[in-house]
């Protein structure tokens, strides 16, 4: 599962590293990214293997602002 932040809207609240940390990364000053190992074309895009798709829809559902989409 393809999935995409708009990292011009993050807040940086971390609540998506939070809720599934094994996709995505955010801490203190800086907008989240998708971790390295699923990252395809850039920090903002990943591809998210079948056993993490759970994982990354509990992370799109905790963004406050609505940044995070997959597809
Ligand atoms: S939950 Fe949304 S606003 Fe918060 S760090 Fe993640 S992408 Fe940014």
């Amino acid at each position: 599962m393809k999935v995409t932040i708009d990292q011009d809207g993050c807040i940086e609240c971390g609540a998506c590293a939070e809720a599934c940390s094994e996709v995505f990364s955010a801490g203190d000053g800086e907008k989240a990214s998708i971790v390295e190992t699923y990252r395809t074309d850039s920090p903002a895009v990943g591809d998210v293997p079948d056993n993490l798709v759970d994982c990354a829809e509990a992370g799109v559902s905790s963004c406050p602002v609505q940044v995070i989409s997959t597809g």
